[in-house]
């Protein structure tokens, strides 16, 4: 009972040691597979969609010449939707490399150099390198250009 609590003492230590520079390697672990689960989902998604794209790719266009504008439209949508899901697939290998280099998680902005972007926000945006303040602030810049 005793070493089991010490261990866990132990554990929790280590845990607030490394929490000032890095994740720990159980969160970076963690991290890791939401995100490879994320690149899974995308996949897959992309996959369907782009087996859709190949079916109206093989029909002979001569019989659909009425629904050609909206095939096209549709076409041209399903092209900028698989244009940011490849973008964000590549976001998130990204933080794939990230997390075996063990700066995942940590904000680039000159203002935090280094340290950790908050954990609410890491979960809702697996891919992000930046605080909320400094992605506000790239924001804005977007913006007034
Ligand atoms: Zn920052």
């Amino acid at each position: 009972m005793e070493a089991k609590a010490n261990n866990a003492n132990g554990h929790a230590v280590l845990d607030v040691v490394e929490k000032t520079t890095r994740l720990s390697d159980a969160k970076l672990l963690y991290y890791k597979e939401k995100i490879l689960e994320r690149i899974d989902k995308e996949k897959r998604q992309i996959k369907f969609s782009t087996a859709k794209g190949n079916d109206t790719n093989d029909t002979s266009p001569t019989f659909k010449v009425l629904e050609e504008g909206q095939e096209t439209q549709s076409k041209e949508l399903n092209g900028k939707l698989l244009q940011r899901q490849t973008n964000f697939i590549q976001h998130l290998e990204y933080a794939l490399i990230r997390i075996g280099n063990k700066t995942y998680g940590k904000c680039d902005c000159p203002k935090c150099q280094g340290r950790l972007i908050d954990e609410e926000r890491l979960k809702s945006v697996l891919h992000t390198t930046k605080c909320c303040e400094a992605k506000n602030e790239e924001v804005h810049k977007s913006l007034k250009r």
